[in-house]
C-alpha cells in the first residue's frame, strides 16, 4: 500500500527573498492567529482512514515559528489523520533562524529531518539572494543542526545566480559535499515573472546568466554530486541512499495522495486537486467564520492526468511504459512513435526496459522533452553540449 502525506505552509519570512515566488508575509504577528487557525483548518478535515508516512512543514520558513507550535501542529495532525510510526517530519530551516538553542527543541518537537536552505556559501552569491544569513552563519547551522542530533539533513543550493562564475559554483557543491548531508538539491535560478530578481535582469540591473554556462553548471552539478556518491532521483535532488530521498516529495513526483494545510497549500487525493487562498488575514478570518478556505478545485481529466504521468515521469524515475499502457489503454512506443524519434534523435530521451527516461542532457530541456511527447512537436531550440 502506497501512503499519502501532509503538507503545513508556513507563510512567514523575515524578509522576501528577491527570487521567491512561494506565498509568504514578513508580518509576524500573524503567527499566533494561523496557529490557531491552522490547527482548525486540520481539525475540520478530520479524516482517520488517510494514512500519511510523511509531514513537511515548508513555507515561508517553518523555523521562524516556535518549537512548541511546531510540536502543537503535529498532535493535532496526528490526532486527525493516521501518521504512521518512522514516518518523515521535515521542516524547511533557513539558517538565519536556527541555533544551537532551537534545534534540539525542534527535534523533541518530533521534527526528524531538515532541509537547509543554505543557497550558497559565497557570501557574494548570498548577498545578490539578499540572504538573511552569511556563509559562516549557514555553515554553523549545519553544524548545529548536526549536534542536535539530526541525522537526515538536507542542503538547499541554488546556482546560476547572476554573477556566478562555473568555479563559483563547484567551490559551493564541493562545500555541500564535505558537510557530507544526506540529501542535497541544486536548482538552477528561476526567473520568475513578479520577482525582484526577474525585474532586476529586466532592467539590466543584473545580468541574467547565459543557456550556454547554465547547461555547463546543471552537467557539472549532476557529474559532481554523482561522483561523489550521490543519487540523483529527480532532476535537482540527490541523495546518499534511497532512504535518504524525501519520502515527502517523491509523493508529488509519483502523483501520490497529499494534504496540504495553511494559505495557498495544495491538495491531491489523485482524482482531484484542490488550493486554499494566498491571504494570510483572510486564511484566518474566512476560519474564524467557519467558511471554506479553498480557492479553487479541479477533478484531473484523463488529457491532465496523461500530461502529469509523462510530465512527473520524465523528471522522475522515467515513464514506466507498462504502468502508463494499463492506466491509460494505449500503447505508448506506438502512440507516441514520432515524438520517441526525434528525441531520441535529439539524444534528450533513451528507452531501456520499458522504461522512457530522459538522457544527462535531455535533463536540461524536460520541459521541451514533456511538451513534444505530449503534442507539440513544432518547437526549435539550441543544444548545448
Ligand atoms: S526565506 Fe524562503 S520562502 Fe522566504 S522569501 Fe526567502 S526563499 Fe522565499
Amino acid at each position: 500500500m502506497k501512503y499519502g502525506g501532509i503538507y503545513i505552509h508556513v507563510p512567514f519570512c523575515i524578509k522576501k527573498c528577491p527570487y521567491c515566488n512561494f506565498y509568504s508575509v514578513t508580518k509576524l504577528s500573524y503567527i499566533n492567529p494561523f496557529i490557531k487557525s491552522v490547527i482548525k483548518e486540520i481539525n475540520n478535515r478530520k479524516n482517520k482512514s488517510f494514512i500519511a508516512n510523511s509531514i513537511y512543514f515548508g513555507g515561508g520558513t517553518p523555523t521562524l515559528i516556535q518549537p512548541d507550535m511546531i510540536a502543537e501542529l503535529i498532535s493535532a495532525i496526528r490526532n486527525n489523520f493516521t501518521i504512521l510510526p518512522d514516518s518523515e517530519i521535515t521542516a524547511e530551516a533557513n539558517p538565519g533562524t536556527i541555533n544551537k538553542k532551537n534545534l534540539p527543541l525542534l527535534k523533541e518537537a518530533g521534527i526528524n529531518r531538515l532541509n537547509i536552505g543554505i543557497q550558497s556559501f559565497n557570501d557574494s552569491v548570498l548577498k545578490t539572494l539578499n540572504r538573511i544569513h552569511t556563509a559562516k552563519e549557514a555553515q554553523t547551522a549545519y553544524y548545529d543542526a548536526k549536534n542536535a542530533g539530526f541525522s537526515n539533513i538536507g542542503i538547499d543550493l541554488i546556482y546560476a545566480v547572476p554573477g556566478q562564475t562555473l568555479k563559483d559554483m563547484i567551490k559551493d557543491f564541493k562545500k555541500a559535499v564535505n558537510l557530507s548531508p544526506e540529501h542535497i538539491s541544486g536548482y538552477i535560478l528561476t526567473l520568475e515573472p513578479k520577482t525582484a530578481i526577474y525585474s532586476d535582469i529586466m532592467n539590466k540591473v543584473l545580468n541574467k546568466t547565459g543557456e550556454k554556462l547554465q547547461s555547463k553548471m546543471f552537467l557539472s552539478a549532476v557529474r559532481f554530486l554523482k561522483n561523489s556518491g550521490y543519487k540523483q532521483y529527480e532532476i535537482s535532488n540527490f541523495a546518499k541512499t534511497d532512504r535518504f530521498r524525501s519520502a515527502h516529495n517523491l509523493k508529488y513526483w509519483v502523483g501520490e495522495a497529499y494534504k496540504g494545510f495553511g494559505p495557498s497549500a495544495h491538495s491531491f487525493d489523485k482524482k482531484k486537486r484542490h488550493w486554499n487562498i494566498s491571504d494570510i488575514k483572510k486564511y484566518i478570518e474566512k476560519i474564524n467564520r467557519d467558511k471554506t478556505v479553498v480557492k479553487q478545485s479541479e477533478t484531473l481529466t484523463t488529457e491532465q492526468k496523461t500530461i502529469e504521468f509523462i510530465y512527473l515521469g520524465l523528471r522522475h524515475a522515467g515513464i514506466d511504459i507498462k504502468n502508463f499502457n494499463s492506466k491509460f489503454k494505449t500503447n505508448f512506443l506506438a502512440n507516441y512513435n514520432k515524438a520517441i524519434i526525434k528525441l531520441t534523435e535529439e539524444k534528450l530521451i533513451k528507452i531501456v526496459s520499458d522504461k522512457c527516461s530522459l538522457t544527462e542532457k535531455g535533463m536540461l530541456f524536460a520541459d521541451y522533452a514533456a511538451r513534444i511527447l505530449i503534442c507539440d512537436r513544432s518547437l526549435k531550440i539550441d543544444f548545448y553540449e
